[in-house]
């Protein structure tokens, strides 16, 4: 069998053909990086085409939300939709379901070959031989009944308009398959069956439509993931049969929890339900998600939460959810460079223990020969660490940027609260210890909180900072009030050597003393920012109203006991 690419001065064309049925999973995420490497780094070019066959399944929104991935991924392309609208490319359309009368004409081109024929088996046929072969406990293949009704007849019948599929005439032969990353594989004659081409809704299936679109826009290199590597010899015989030349396939190793699990979607529900169920919680929290909705899910340990739902219901309860689509890696603050390069070393490395590395380098780099053939485990600690360096490496100005740009979009709300100047002191005091980009905005609610609704529990770090020691935080916090009312301007600067003084005079120079119930009176909580900046970001008015109410109300639960 002929393959172009064994020619070395063959162009380069890659191509990521996601199906837009949902969210881009990292997996599908990790292939489109290899692709567009594989491309960039040989002077080829990168397609992405949009397989939107599965009428059913696939949505126009999701293609959009898959591009707006691989954008802010870095990842561009050079064939494929544009989402500026029209398209890039001399090969288009780029969305499979524009290209019906493209796949008629080489369906036209088998019929009339006898390499494929119209079959009218009915749903309830085929049902039952399946189930006859699950009894029998044999793999169930297609018996080629459909070609028992003679040639002329069916013609007859499909140009009447009878409901029928396509199949292909599937050639009695072994196929052997070749892989640049797993090698070889023979599959014996009579493993693939007469498979389906085109759909009863005139739809081609998969199988047809990638052989004449990977053919037709030019792709010689088809990259995937392994759970497409038995399609292959189908998609090489189907290349046979109309006369294409045959691409190189490299078929990479899924992505993996470090449980050996598939990374999905399910995960994020499992993470919710096991959050309930140890908090034994019965209904949902006041302002999450429908009661009804909330039980039925729960009952039902198989049961997904619609996304919104989850995500509400998540928040509420305060649990993060984990990270599987490009999307949730987004939202939850990544870099996508981190991201990239994690990404790349989930199935592939470039020896040396080098680790870091950004998309040019792995542009550069990326070879087939270096791709591992067995599952990758995804390590999400790996990849915080990965993101905290690259956060600390960033300057205090690109991290500003950053930070503002992913509140704009994931926290418009925290954004209109707060003004420049206590936005940037948030971010600056925040910038060591940040992981994400979102961390800070997880964090620090107390911004946001009402005054009037700021509660105080006393939890045993403010029962230590409140109510220990002689003389207790408390009755500090009542003596610092007037400091605080006086100090101009009320900048962190000069808080600091204001309340510096004062502690030198009240608490033997002990910052801490005071610092804790202060910092406890104004936020609700042990952790904050530095107290002088978090005392700036609230301002004076919002400062003393929480004293005063903190004042209120330990003081009466000092006094009660
Ligand atoms: N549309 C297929 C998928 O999303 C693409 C498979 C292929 O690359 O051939 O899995």
């Amino acid at each position: 069998m002929p393959t172009p690419t064994d020619q070395p001065d063959h162009p380069v064309v890659t191509r990521f053909a996601p199906s837009p049925t949902g969210d881009l999973h990292v997996g599908g995420a990790r292939t489109a990086l290899f692709c567009w490497a594989y491309a960039r780094g040989r002077e080829g070019a990168f397609v992405l085409r949009i397989e939107d066959t599965d009428r059913k399944r696939s949505s126009a929104g999701a293609a959009r939300e898959a591009m707006r991935d691989l954008a802010w991924l870095g990842l561009d392309w050079d064939q494929g939709p544009d989402p500026a609208g029209g398209e890039r490319g001399d090969h288009g359309p780029y969305f499979q379901s524009e290209r019906l009368p493209i796949y008629e004409t080489h369906l036209e081109r088998l019929l009339e070959a006898d390499r494929a024929y119209h079959a009218f088996d009915t749903a309830e046929e085929l049902d039952a031989k399946r189930a006859a072969a699950r009894a029998q406990k044999v793999a169930y293949r297609y018996d080629r009944a459909g070609l028992e009704v003679p040639r002329a007849e069916r013609l007859a019948r499909a140009a009447a308009g009878e409901p029928h599929v396509i199949r292909f005439r599937t050639p009695d032969r072994p196929v052997v398959i070749t892989d640049a990353v797993l090698g070889e594989a023979t599959l014996p004659a009579g493993e693939v069956d007469d498979f389906i081409i085109r759909k009863a809704d005139g739809f081609p299936t998969y199988h047809f439509a990638v052989v004449v679109d990977d053919a037709l826009m030019g792709c010689s290199w088809v990259f995937r993931a392994q759970e497409h590597f038995n399609n292959t010899a189908k998609h090489l015989l189907l290349q046979e049969a109309l006369g294409f030349d045959h691409p190189t396939y490299a078929h990479f190793p899924l992505i993996m929890n470090p449980d050996g699990s598939k990374m999905s979607k399910r995960d994020k529900d499992k993470a919710v339900r096991a959050e309930v169920r140890q908090r034994g919680i019965e209904a949902p929290p006041p302002d999450s998600i429908d009661p009804g909705t909330f039980s039925a899910w729960l009952s039902d340990k198989k049961a997904q939460l619609d996304h919104d739902d989850l995500v509400r219901l998540a928040a509420a309860l305060d649990v993060q959810l984990p990270e599987i689509n490009v999307r949730d890696f987004r939202r939850s603050g990544y870099l996508p460079e981190v991201l990239c390069n994690f990404l790349a070393l989930n199935g592939w490395s470039p020896g040396d223990d080098l680790e870091k590395f950004d998309n040019a380098f792995l542009a550069r780099s990326f070879e087939l020969g270096r791709v591992q053939k067995t599952a990758a485990r995804f390590d999400r600690d790996k990849l915080l660490a990965f993101n905290l360096d690259a956060i600390q490496a960033m300057s205090p100005e690109a991290f500003l940027d950053r930070v503002r740009a992913h509140g704009e979009r994931y926290h418009p709300d925290f954004l209109a609260r707060l003004g420049d100047r206590q936005f940037e002191l948030l971010v600056e005091s925040s910038r060591e210890r940040s992981k994400t980009l979102d961390e800070l905005f997880r964090t620090n609610h107390w911004l946001l909180e009402d005054d009037e609704r700021l509660a105080w529990p006393v939890t045993k770090p403010v029962r230590k900072a409140m109510f220990k020691g002689e003389p207790t935080g408390l009755s500090l916090l009542a003596e610092v009030r007037a400091l605080l009312e006086g100090t101009e301007p009320f900048e962190s600067g000069h808080l600091e050597t204001a309340l510096g003084a004062w502690a030198a005079e009240h608490c033997e120079g002990n910052l801490g003393r005071i610092a804790q119930p202060l910092r406890i009176a104004v936020t609700g909580g042990p952790v904050s920012p530095p107290i002088f900046d978090t005392l700036e970001m609230l301002g004076r008015e919002r400062v003393l109203r929480r004293l005063d109410r903190c004042l209120e109300s330990l003081s009466a639960t000092e006094e009660a006991g």
